[in-house]
């Protein structure tokens, strides 16, 4: 059980932003309006390694930028650190 350092609320789960591309069928409308139909959400990938926003679920802060080490603290195999 994880406790967010920030809050102090019970978090069983974190929240994890990265960049991505959407990628649309650009059609029209009959006059002319563009009609877009979404295809699929394409992962960049430029580095997977780089940081990445990961936040409380509770209270919207950011407390880490490593997966792997969020993964760690979320079953307390790591003390939580402010990320650099
Ligand atoms: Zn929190």
């Amino acid at each position: 059980m994880a406790k967010c350092p920030k809050c102090n609320e019970v978090i069983f789960h974190l929240e994890l932003y990265e960049r991505a591309q959407v990628q649309y069928d650009l059609g029209a409308t009959q006059e002319g309006e563009p009609n877009y139909v979404q295809r699929g959400i394409i992962d960049l990938l430029i580095d997977g390694d780089a940081p990445k926003v990961i936040r409380c679920p509770r209270c919207d802060r950011r407390l880490f930028t490593d997966a792997d080490k969020a993964a760690q603290w979320l079953v307390g195999k790591i003390e939580w650190q402010e990320p650099a």
